[in-house]
């Protein structure tokens, strides 16, 4: 398979994912966060316990709580201390546009971004992960799925988090609706087949070259 075949390949097989990400904007951001190293599941629960205690919109309600506060809350989540400073770290810098999010939309992709990362424990996924799904900017989001689908399908191996990135937004046009369904379908496809321990056997992609190699091994 060539790698510009790879977006209509996984929608033959997962379908029309459309936006993929679930939540309104404020959720979105939050959950961002609070996704890394759980499953969604608890993030579901984190985001259960915040719209049960918040009567306001979610992000005037979490800026006025302390890291406690925030802590108690995204419990379900794993790392929840670590995460709650995280969360307020990016809660900070929300509140200096005044939670206004077309205010930073209108910032742009690259101040956008660079403002993320400068913030305390945000890391590229996050900060992409926001820019893609909250905001709708066009940007492709990396994660370790999608280093392990590049590796076994195309034999595709970078060092940097940015080559991935790059690679995608150079072959692919910069789309918001195309990139967030985009990486919605390699996530499903990693969940479905290319586990840990990948399931090629039932696997409907027939020209990958993890397939090939094993067999000619
Ligand atoms: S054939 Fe195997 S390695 Fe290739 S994408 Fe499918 S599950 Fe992954």
């Amino acid at each position: 398979m060539q790698f510009n075949e790879l977006y209509d390949q996984l929608k033959s097989i997962h379908g029309e994912l459309g936006k993929w990400w679930p939540g309104t904007t404020e959720e979105i951001i939050v959950s961002a966060v609070l996704t890394q190293n759980t499953n969604w599941k608890n993030v579901q629960k984190a985001l259960e316990n915040i719209r049960n205690n918040c009567e306001e919109d979610i992000l005037t309600c979490l800026t006025k709580k302390s890291v406690q506060e925030l802590s108690a809350l995204i419990k379900p989540v794993g790392f929840f201390n670590i995460k709650a400073e995280r969360l307020k770290n990016l809660l900070k810098w929300i509140e200096k546009y005044d939670l206004d999010i077309q205010a930073i939309k209108q910032l742009g992709t690259e101040r956008v971004r660079e403002e993320l990362l400068s913030i305390k424990g945000i890391g590229k996924e996050t900060a992409d992960s926001i820019i893609l799904y909250a905001l709708e900017l066009p940007i492709f989001v990396v994660d370790a799925y999608t280093k392990r689908i590049l590796e076994r399908i195309l034999n595709i191996k970078f060092k940097e988090y940015d080559e991935y990135r790059l690679l995608f937004e150079s072959f692919y046009p910069k789309n918001v609706p195309l990139y967030q369904e985009f990486h919605g379908l390699i996530v499903e496809h990693a969940k479905a087949f290319c586990k840990t321990k990948p399931r090629c056997e039932m696997c409907p992609i027939e020209q990958c070259g993890y397939k090939t190699r094993r067999e000619t091994k």
